[in-house]
């Protein structure tokens, strides 16, 4: 199962995958919107994390592609947000998000969030 994690804080990338790669996923990683789509089209992603904001191209940008794309139209995608997210939150729930993830995130709520997504 390959993760996309789409953020420009290479802090917050790390953190996901450190929680993530021991339940034997193979995580991916781009800086922003733009580069995580170039990842997304060379490579088939099952679930993708995706940042709010981020240079070159913002996580809603990003999202509203992905929904766009047949390939990935079904794919869940989860927006890491902050506590002043909110009005981006709503934004992104109506481009049909399936969840978001508060920073700094808990590492068995993402675990958790990941298992139930990937149905494994
Ligand atoms: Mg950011």
């Amino acid at each position: 199962m390959n993760i996309l994690t789409i953020d420009d804080s290479a802090t917050m990338r790390m953190l996901i995958k450190k929680t993530l790669q021991p339940d034997g996923y193979t995580i991916l990683e781009a800086d922003n919107g733009q580069s995580g789509l170039n990842v997304a089209a060379a490579d088939k992603i099952d679930l993708f994390f995706v940042d709010v904001n981020m240079p070159v191209m913002d996580g809603l940008e990003c999202v509203s592609r992905l929904k766009k794309d047949a390939q990935y139209a079904n794919t869940p995608i989860v927006f890491l947000t902050t506590v002043t997210d909110t009005e981006k939150k709503q934004m992104g729930q109506s481009l049909g998000v399936n969840g978001w993830i508060q920073k700094p995130f808990n590492p068995d709520q993402l675990r958790k969030l990941t298992k139930m997504l990937l149905g494994i």
